[in-house]
């Protein structure tokens, strides 16, 4: 496990702060490998940069992408799912004020201010969130299928090697 980010998220937001970078699955806690995931040494990579609406209030704008090999669970092969997660996380003073945010409005994703913010928490829950709960090819089999095609240029040598044989 790598060492963790930690941000005063109050500072991070005021001072318009930004961060970036990649972290491999295999560094975040094991609650983001699902039994899913077929292979954990996947780069993350993310950014977080903060600033403040124009209600006056702090965010933190945080982006999370990678590709994601997923075991299908019809067929039980890999399968690449896409993580591009955009989220903006409102920074509360009080649990209070927190609270009354999301009665207006239930899609905010908000926090309470901490002194210190686990950067890799914020991802692990992202990461969480994004995963799809039964991933599956659109079409099994297909994915195979592309591959051979992709691997063999001339697809008529290999008819006519058919015919040879
Ligand atoms: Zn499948």
């Amino acid at each position: 496990m790598l060492n963790r980010t930690l941000i005063d998220p109050q500072a991070f937001a005021t001072q318009a702060e930004t961060l970036q970078g990649t972290v491999s699955l295999q560094d975040l806690d094991k609650r983001t490998w699902s039994p899913d995931i077929a292979d954990t040494a996947t780069d993350i990579h993310y950014a977080i940069t903060g600033g403040m609406d124009r209600w006056q209030r702090l965010f933190l704008d945080l982006t999370v992408s990678g590709s994601l090999k997923l075991n299908c669970q019809r067929c039980m092969q890999p399968t690449e799912f896409l993580l591009d997660e955009q989220v903006r996380i409102i920074l509360f003073h009080r649990e209070q004020d927190l609270d009354d945010a999301m009665i207006v409005d239930e899609e905010l994703e908000g926090m309470v201010l901490e002194n210190e913010l686990d950067v890799f928490t914020l991802l692990e829950d992202q990461i969480l969130m994004a995963l799809p709960i039964s991933p599956k090819h659109d079409q099994c089999g297909n994915n195979h299928l592309d591959k051979i095609n992709q691997d063999k240029p001339n697809p008529f040598a290999v008819l006519a090697g058919l015919k040879k044989s």
